[in-house]
């Protein structure tokens, strides 16, 4: 693998506290050089001058769909994605078909993405068995063959004592269960946040309250058997409370949100638009701004995208039968950069080190920074850059996001994983 030389970029790196001008040699697939003036003769140069240079984005929250529904996404396309929206490593959920449960799912998962993966997959596998939140899972034997997290996620383990016993035993081997908080009883058959759109469209109310019980639930349970619990997708006021209290009390819980929870309310379903139905719902005003606040603070610690693939014939059907969720890795920095930097809510570092440093510290994953040694992941920004979201530039298989038809700004030109050039100029390598 030959040597890159990227040139006269802004570099900004949280983990190491740069932020500046600077050069970055990249030789045998690491981190070389981070410095000013730097040459190399021999080495393929990128002209970063006025581009952002960060490290690769970090996804913890991405469902490749493969096996099984590669109708709506594989591991080649959904890479592609990621990699034409900066991120070098994506954390894989297993909701699969059949569900990432057991020693064959995981050994599959690894040979598949071996062969097919334009970025780093890290594979997490389910918490009980099929999903069905009845018998927990070999939890060791995942790990020993990959798993980097645990988590039913698509369903919350509604039973507490499951729960419980998954908080304890991942204790034991130092890795997070992340928790999608839906209480199922509460949910019911609901579609929509519970709230004013509801009432006028007259559509099924899923309540606040479905998330803050599970969430206090499951911040108790870790208060007291020592477990890391990671909060997915938060989308209330009252669960960006109770993270913040129970950070203030000691307790190992993260959190993450996502781009469209950032960027948008239960407004975005009065066209009845399927493409805005997500799980959770997207709510008020209120609670939108509290999670912006709860960012800002570090209550909510990283970004992650919840990209959700799904077909046309799937998203066209009417709101209440359509599936829950948007796809997100293409432009969630651009949608993020929008919402918080370019109304200076957030400075850029922040956002930078919720997309890279803090995500792979929740995987305990030595990514997302450009220490010398690391791993070459390097995602080169043109902030001045506008796209239209539009089927033909998007690379993954589906095209349900809301920001179908909106321009955006702020997008990556150049992608690298582990030192190779994997997407350029809008295109994959
Ligand atoms: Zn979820």
């Amino acid at each position: 693998m030959g040597a890159i030389l990227i040139k006269n970029g802004h570099v900004i790196d949280p983990a190491n506290r740069v932020d500046a001008r600077r050069d970055v040699l990249v030789e045998g697939g690491r981190i070389a050089a981070v410095g000013t003036g730097l040459s190399a003769p021999e080495a393929q140069v990128i002209d970063a001058s006025g581009l952002y240079v960060f490290p690769g984005f970090v996804d913890l929250h991405v469902h490749l769909r493969e096996p099984g529904r590669e109708d709506e996404e594989t591991i080649r396309t959904g890479t592609r994605a990621a990699a034409a929206g900066g991120f070098t490593s994506v954390c894989a959920m297993p909701n699969t078909t059949p569900v990432i449960d057991r020693a064959t799912g995981i050994n599959y998962l690894r040979s598949a993405t071996q062969r097919d993966a334009l970025v780093n997959v890290f594979p997490a596998a389910a918490v009980t068995v099929g999903q069905q939140g009845k018998e927990i899972t070999e939890f060791g034997d995942l790990i020993r063959r990959g798993a980097v997290a645990f988590t039913d996620d698509g369903h919350c383990v509604a039973d507490s004592e499951i729960m419980r016993r998954a908080l304890e035993y991942t204790a034991m081997f130092d890795v997070p269960v992340l928790d999608h908080c839906e209480d199922p009883m509460l949910k019911r058959d609901g579609v929509i946040h519970e709230g004013r759109v509801s009432m006028m469209l007259g559509l099924r109310g899923i309540p606040a309250v479905s998330e803050t019980v599970i969430v206090a639930r499951d911040i108790a349970l870790a208060e007291y058997v020592g477990g890391h619990v990671h909060i997915q997708h938060v989308s209330t006021r009252r669960s960006v409370e109770l993270i913040r209290e129970g950070k203030r009390r000691g307790v190992r819980v993260t959190a993450e949100v996502t781009p469209h929870h950032l960027a948008l309310t239960e407004e975005a379903c009065l066209t009845f638009d399927t493409n805005a139905k997500v799980a959770p719902p997207l709510r008020s005003e209120d609670d939108r701004q509290s999670l912006i606040e709860g960012l800002r603070d570090g209550t909510l610690d990283a970004i992650a995208t919840d990209h959700a693939p799904h077909t046309d014939i799937e998203k066209d059907m009417v709101f209440t039968e359509a599936p829950f969720g948007t796809i997100g890795l293409e432009f969630a920095f651009a949608v993020c950069h929008g919402e918080l930097v370019a109304t200076d809510r957030m400075d850029l570092a922040t956002l930078v080190e919720k997309m890279t440093v803090v995500p792979a510290a929740i995987l305990r994953l030595n990514k997302g920074t450009l220490s010398v040694g690391a791993d070459a992941d390097i995602t080169i920004v043109d902030l001045g850059l506008e796209k239209t979201i539009s089927r033909g530039t998007l690379l993954s298989k589906s095209y349900n996001t809301p920001f179908l038809g909106k321009t955006l700004r702020g997008f990556p030109v150049h992608t690298l994983v582990g030192g190779r050039l994997v997407y350029s100029n809008g295109k994959i390598v």
